[in-house]
C-alpha cells in the first residue's frame, strides 16, 4: 500500500464498485487520499468494507487517464485534443446533422448504473427532451433489467424488499444464481455472520461457489445446469404445495387467492417433482425436496439472488417464480424474510430508479400516461414523445439497418459488457457519431468520433441507490482532474444542442427529482446529510425511509401469483458444442475491470481462467495451466484451464474481466423474453488444446 504521509481531513462516502453501497471515510491530504476506511456509521456496511473499496482510488491518477476532451472526423483518423467547447460542438452538430438526414429517432443514449443519480436522471432528460425521442436505456438492460419486470408484475415495485440488517433475523438464506462471497464481499460477511449464530443455507448454483465451501455451516447445494432455473424453483413450489406447506393463512389475506389456486394446480403437477426434472436439472431429488422443506418450514426464509437468475432468456421468469416461492410460503413482509436482488453495480437501483428505460420516466412510470407526461413537460418546458423508445439491442439492430445513427454512451463500455462482440462492432462501426464520455479509452472508444474525459466518483456531489434501495450521498473531495463533472459535462452537451438544463449544483436535480418521483418527495440532500441514508420509498408516509417493503400489503394490493411455464433456451449443446459456458466474478476485479486493473496499489488478479471439470480435460487432454481455446457458435477466444471439480461434467465456467479474454467474443444474442437481458449464463462451446493466444 502506498500512503503519501497523515490526513488532514475527512470526508464521507459511498463506494462506487458494488451495490452493497459500503460508505467510506475519504482521508485526505490536499487533493490526495491518503486512504479509504470503512465508515462505522454507514448502515450498508457498518464499518465493513473488502479489497476493492478499500483501494478504489488508485485509478484516478493512473497515466491512462483521459483528461482533454478529443475528436476525429472518422474512427481510421487519429484522435485529436480539442477544447471542451469545441468538442460540444463538434459533437452536436453531429447529431443534429443526423437527426436532420435519418430523422429525430436516430440518435440516442445510454445512462450509467456507474454514475450518480443526478447524472442518470440529466442523461435520460437531455435524450427525451433534447433529443425528442424515449431512445435511452441504462447498463441494467445487461443486468437486472427481468428483476424490474418480474417484481412489479407480482409484488408491485421494481426493488428488493429487505434492507441488509434484516439477514440478521433470517433462519433460512437461499442464495439463487449469485456468489457473494465474490461480488458482494460486505453482505457475504455480515451472512456468514448469521450463518455462524445457526441459520441455514441453501446455494442454488451451477458452481461450488465459496459460499457453498463456507466453513461455518453445511450448505444444501443444488448444483443445476445452466438454464434450468424455471425448472427447479418450480420443483421447489411443487414440493411445498403437494406436502401442504404454503403458509395458507398468509396467501388468502395477502394475495390473489384465484390466481394462487390457479399456480398451486399448475405446479403440483407430477410433471414438475423434483423426480421427475432431475435428468433435466441435474439436481438430486432428494436434496431438493429437503430444500424445499428447509425453507418453508425453518423460520424466516430470504431469498437473495443475483445475474445467474435474471442474464438468461427466462430470466424475468425465473424472478417470477422466485416471487411465487416467497408469497407461497408467507416470507415476505416482516424482517428477515424476503426477495432480495444483490445488484452488481453501485447505481443499477438508481439508474432504474431515474427513468432510464426507454418505456419509463423517473419513478417506473410509463411514458405513455397523459397525466405524468403533463407533469415532466410543465417542469421540462418540452413535449414529450409518448412512444416507447429502443433497448440497447434494438439500438444495435436499427445502427445496423441504417435507421440509428447517433448515440451518446456514459460511463459503460458497450462493446466488452455486451453479448455477442461482433455484432457490436458492426452496429458502432456503421453509426456516424459515438459519443464516449468515460475515464479512460475503452474498447468502445475505438469506435468512437467523440471522447468526453469523465470524472471519478471521488470529484462529484450526487448520490448513488444501492441494493436495498439506500440512496447515499456521494461527496466530490477533489477538484474533477479533467475540470469538469459527468453532471455539467452532460448540462453542456444539451446546451450545444440547444436544450437548456440549469443547475448549480446536484442538489438541485435532486430537488427536481423530488419533485417529480412519488417515492422520492421526502428526498433531500439535507435530510441524507442528517440521516446519513434514506431508503425509498421517503415521502410523506415515510419521512424517514422504508427499511422493509410490503409489510400489511403488497404496492400494487393483492400479492399475484403468475404461472411459470419452463421453456428451455434455444442456446442448445449438441456435437459441435458440447460444453455449456457460464460466466461470473472474482473478489478481486470488478466487471470489466476498467478501474481495478489500473489500480496499482494493490495486487490484482491477473487473469481470467477456464474452469474444466477433470472429466471433460481428460477428455480433450487439457492439463491444468493449459492454453485452451473455447469456441462457440458466436466467436472464439483463448484462455488458461483451470482443472477443478467445482463445475459439473458438461459445464465450464470463466471470469469476464479482462479485455484480452473477451468473454463476450463468445456469448450469444439470446436475451430475456421481457426485457432482452442477455442470455450471458449459458453459451454451448467446445475446448481445445491451444498453444496461447
Ligand atoms: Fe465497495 Fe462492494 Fe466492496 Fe463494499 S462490498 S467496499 S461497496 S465493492
Amino acid at each position: 500500500v502506498i500512503e503519501i504521509g497523515q490526513p488532514e481531513h475527512s470526508v464521507v462516502t459511498t463506494c462506487a464498485y458494488c451495490g452493497v453501497g459500503c460508505a467510506f471515510k475519504a482521508e485526505m491530504r490536499g487533493e490526495e487520499v491518503v486512504r479509504m476506511v470503512p465508515y462505522k456509521d454507514g448502515k450498508a456496511n457498518r464499518g465493513h468494507s473488502c479489497v476493492k473499496g478499500r483501494f478504489a482510488w488508485g485509478y484516478t491518477n493512473h497515466k491512462e487517464r483521459i483528461l482533454k476532451p478529443m475528436i476525429r472526423e472518422r474512427i481510421e483518423d487519429p484522435w485529436k485534443e480539442v477544447s471542451w467547447d469545441e468538442a460540444f460542438s463538434f459533437a452536436a452538430a453531429r447529431m443534429r446533422g443526423i437527426q436532420k438526414k435519418y430523422g429525430r429517432d436516430a440518435i440516442g443514449g445510454i445512462t450509467s448504473s456507474r454514475c450518480t443519480n443526478e447524472e442518470t436522471y440529466l442523461v435520460q432528460k437531455l435524450i427525451r427532451g433534447g433529443f425528442g425521442n424515449n431512445n435511452v436505456d441504462t447498463c441494467a438492460r445487461v443486468c437486472h433489467s427481468p428483476t424490474g419486470y418480474g417484481l412489479s408484475q407480482t409484488f408491485g415495485t421494481s426493488a428488493g424488499t429487505q434492507d441488509f440488517d434484516s439477514v440478521e433475523e433470517t433462519d433460512v438464506a437461499v442464495i439463487i444464481g449469485a456468489n457473494p462471497a465474490s461480488a458482494h464481499p460486505v453482505f457475504a460477511s455480515r451472512l456468514k455472520k448469521r450463518l455462524r449464530q445457526g441459520a441455514k443455507l441453501i446455494v442454488i448454483d451451477p458452481r461450488r461457489t465459496e459460499m457453498v465451501e463456507s466453513p461455518h455451516v453445511k450448505a444444501l447445494h443444488l448444483p443445476l445446469m445452466p438454464g434450468t432455473n424455471v425448472a427447479v424453483v418450480t420443483a421447489l413450489a411443487h414440493v411445498i404445495v403437494t406436502e401442504g406447506l404454503v403458509n395458507e393463512a398468509f396467501v388468502r389475506e395477502r394475495c390473489d387467492w384465484a390466481e394462487f389456486e390457479e399456480w398451486a394446480a399448475f405446479v403440483a403437477q407430477p410433471k414438475h417433482s423434483p423426480e421427475s426434472t432431475a435428468i433435466l436439472t441435474g439436481v438430486d431429488p432428494k436434496v431438493l425436496r429437503e430444500a424445499a422443506r428447509v425453507y418453508a418450514t425453518g423460520g424466516n426464509g430470504a431469498i437473495y439472488y443475483g445475474l445467474g437468475v435474471t442474464e438468461h432468456s427466462q430470466g424475468s421468469t425465473t424472478v417470477i417464480a422466485i416471487a411465487n416461492l416467497a408469497m407461497a410460503t408467507g416470507n415476505i413482509g416482516r424482517p428477515g424474510v424476503g426477495v432480495n436482488p444483490l445488484r452488481g453495480q453501485n447505481n443499477v437501483q438508481g439508474s432504474c430508479d431515474m427513468g432510464s428505460f426507454p418505456h419509463e420516466l423517473p419513478g417506473y412510470r410509463h411514458i405513455s400516461g397523459d397525466a405524468v407526461r403533463d407533469q415532466f413537460e410543465a417542469l421540462w418546458n418540452v413535449k414529450l414523445n409518448p412512444e416507447p423508445g429502443l433497448r440497447i439491442p434494438n439500438m444495435f439492430d436499427a445502427a445496423i439497418e441504417g435507421t440509428f445513427m447517433g448515440i451518446y454512451v456514459q460511463g459503460e463500455d458497450i462493446l466488452q459488457s455486451d453479448p455477442n462482440t461482433s455484432h457490436v462492432v458492426a452496429a458502432l462501426s456503421a453509426m456516424e457519431c459515438v459519443i464516449v464520455h468515460d475515464l479512460f479509452l475503452n474498447e468502445t472508444a475505438n469506435y468512437a468520433h467523440v471522447f468526453l474525459p469523465g470524472s471519478s466518483f471521488l470529484e462529484k456531489d450526487g448520490t448513488f441507490t444501492n441494493a436495498e434501495r439506500r440512496i447515499q450521498r456521494v461527496r466530490k473531495v477533489m477538484t474533477p482532474k479533467n475540470g469538469m463533472a459527468d453532471w455539467e459535462v452532460t448540462i453542456a452537451l444539451a446546451k450545444a444542442m440547444g436544450f437548456e438544463m440549469n443547475y448549480s449544483h446536484p442538489s438541485e436535480i435532486m430537488d427536481e427529482i423530488a419533485a417529480l418521483t412519488p417515492t422520492f418527495t421526502g428526498v433531500s440532500y439535507a435530510k441524507l446529510d442528517e440521516l446519513g441514508s434514506v431508503q425509498w420509498p421517503c415521502n410523506e408516509k415515510a419521512p424517514e425511509g422504508t427499511p422493509v417493503m410490503h409489510i400489511g400489503g403488497f404496492v400494487r394490493g393483492k400479492g399475484k401469483f403468475i404461472v411459470t411455464e419452463y421453456v428451455a433456451t434455444d442456446e442448445r449443446t449438441g456435437p459441435r458444442f458440447p460444453l455449456l459456458l457460464t460466466t461470473g466474478r472474482i473478489l478481486s476485479q470488478y466487471n470489466v475491470g476498467a478501474q481495478t486493473r489500473r489500480t496499482e496499489n494493490v495486487v490484482w488478479h491477473a487473469e481470467d481462467r477456464l474452469e474444466i471439470h477433470p472429466h471433460d480435460a481428460e477428455q480433450r487432454g487439457v492439463r491444468d495451466g493449459d492454453w485452451v481455446r473455447l469456441t462457440s457458435r458466436a466467436g472464439e477466444t483463448t484462455l488458461r484451464a483451470e482443472i477443478t471439480d467445482r463445475v459439473s461434467p458438461g459445464v465450464v465456467y470463466t471470469t469476464f474481466h479482462h479485455p484480452d479474454t473477451q468473454a463476450n467474443v463468445i456469448t450469444t444474442d439470446y436475451s430475456d423474453w421481457a426485457t432482452n437481458c442477455p442470455e450471458y449464463k449459458v453459451t454451448a462451446v467446445q475446448i481445445s488444446p491451444s498453444n496461447g493466444p
